[in-house]
């Protein structure tokens, strides 16, 4: 196979991404298929995705080979594992994650998906609801449906759990959370739900808003 420029990469990665978003709607077809940039020519980028093997065309069918479909397959694994990242753990607004999401796309080993995917409990749709191919990890963990990291408002009373994030908000001053002891790496013990939320921190035992507990996000401890 050529060796291409990272440019080139990068084109055949954004082509692959339409091909399977074209598949999923069945209308993979080569009329359908326009790229984003204005400079290039569909018909050019085809024509690399032959040469290196990623694609077939059947009549105006665009069919993947089998390195094709891997490659796009773990290209939108990444992709909608990025934007559950996103939008899940740092609340991102939407115009953002893409971008982002984007960018995390080309950069995370699968190694590092794996433990996204896996610290996101693996997520079975991203926030669109479309369908994020499995993983290595999804399968091993297929039996353990309950996500590594839930917000503290979700947990049930004496469970211990150490503080992993804090979403920021007006809410929860991230200042005035860390004069109580509440920082990412803290064990706290989750004492009642209501009326109030009441933790234990230490030897310290506060009350906190529902709302602010919700951001507060944890992984339990044995
Ligand atoms: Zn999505
Ligand atoms: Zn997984």
């Amino acid at each position: 196979m050529k060796s291409r420029t990272p440019t080139e990469n990068e084109r055949i990665d954004e082509a692959l991404e339409l091909i399977w978003l074209l598949r999923e709607e069945g209308r993979a077809f080569l009329s359908n298929f326009k790229v984003s940039s204005d400079d290039e020519y569909p018909e050019e980028i085809i024509r690399l995705l032959i040469e290196d093997g990623l694609v077939n065309i059947k009549g105006e069918e665009i069919d993947f080979t089998e390195r094709g479909y891997e490659r796009a397959r773990g290209l939108i694994r990444r992709y909608r594992l990025a934007e559950r990242l996103f939008s899940d753990v740092f609340e991102l607004r939407e115009d953002l994650i893409k971008d982002d999401a984007c960018r995390v796309e080309h950069i995370l080993s699968n190694e590092l998906t794996d433990s996204v995917c896996t610290f996101l409990g693996h997520p079975p749709t991203c926030p669109h609801g479309k369908p994020i191919p499995r993983g290595e990890c999804c399968k091993k963990y297929r039996v353990d449906v309950e996500p590594l990291i839930t917000r503290l408002s979700s947990i049930e009373p004496g469970t211990d759990v150490k503080i992993v994030f804090i979403v920021p908000s007006q809410k929860s001053s991230v200042v005035k959370l860390s004069s109580m002891g509440i920082i990412p790496g803290v064990r706290i013990r989750l004492l009642q739900k209501k009326p109030t939320i009441i933790l234990q921190v230490e030897e310290t035992v506060i009350a906190i808003d529902p709302e602010i507990a919700d951001e507060i996000l944890v992984r339990k401890v044995a």
